[in-house]
């Protein structure tokens, strides 16, 4: 679970928990160029509709509200913004990916750290100084 990882980074926790799993990015060519509820859409790709309002909407997914101040979602531009944010980034060996600079940077006092199941560098980011944490090798969950 997210909470044994010890990583500080909240943000980068967060990607981890709602990064799509095969089967689910598999289906996200089923989404069409209209507007999706956050469930319509969560019951397409299968996942927990929930995960759109305390994962997809803090991390920029871009969406609508209507007067209701219900949530409404294009389907293309969720499979764009997704396949985006989960990408994996091509980074140099010394690099790590920093959310709030949004660019590769090179990793400031690496500190290789195990979790359970989990091994990643912990670091700073040189231009802001976040802490950031970059996953190395990933075993069972
Ligand atoms: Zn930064």
């Amino acid at each position: 679970m997210a909470n044994k990882m010890d990583i500080d980074n909240k943000d980068q926790k967060i990607i981890i928990k709602g990064r799509l799993n095969g089967s689910q990015r598999k289906r996200l060519v089923s989404l069409m160029n209209m507007m999706y509820s956050p469930s319509e859409l969560a019951e397409e790709i299968g996942f927990d509709r929930r995960n759109v309002y305390r994962i997809y909407i803090p991390l920029g997914c871009p969406h609508i509200r209507d007067e209701k101040r219900y949530i409404w979602i294009n389907g293309e531009e969720f499979r764009n913004w997704i396949k985006d944010i989960y990408r994996k980034r091509e980074l140099l060996e010394d690099q790590a990916f920093c959310i709030r600079c949004k660019m590769p940077i090179k990793m400031k006092n690496p500190i290789r750290k195990e979790g359970k199941g989990i091994i990643y560098y912990l670091c700073e980011c040189p231009n802001c100084g976040r802490k950031i944490s970059k996953i190395i090798a990933r075993g069972e969950r």
